[in-house]
């Protein structure tokens, strides 16, 4: 086994990790993960593989910034063309919003 190259005082051992990007499951990879520090290190090839899975599932590059705008009193948030599509998100459709500690959570009904 390998050492830790974080921490230097734990090994690596190979341990399956579970995926998810948006909230959508990916799968589980093998990597390995430090007995001490617990850092997970994957693979470049197994990073590789997760691309494809998430270009795949049509979530890959799905994340953007995007900007607040005033509107009246109130503030505005543009979402991505992407994300519309994704969605399927329609004009002038209802969604529900909160926060959730420092996020904004936005829901489709
Ligand atoms: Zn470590």
């Amino acid at each position: 086994m390998n050492k830790c190259p974080l921490c230097g005082k734990g090994k690596l051992k190979l341990v399956k990790e579970k995926h998810v990007m948006f909230g959508v499951d990916l799968g589980t990879y093998p990597a390995e993960k430090c007995t001490f520090c617990s850092e997970i290190f994957t693979g470049s090839s197994i990073i590789k593989k997760i691309e494809e899975m998430a270009k795949k599932k049509g979530i890959w590059g799905l994340g953007a910034t995007t900007k607040i705008t005033k509107t009246g009193n109130s503030l505005a948030v543009r979402i991505p063309k992407k994300i519309v599509k994704y969605l399927k998100l329609k004009n002038s459709e209802e969604v529900y919003i909160y926060p959730e500690k420092d996020k904004i959570i936005i829901e489709s009904k």
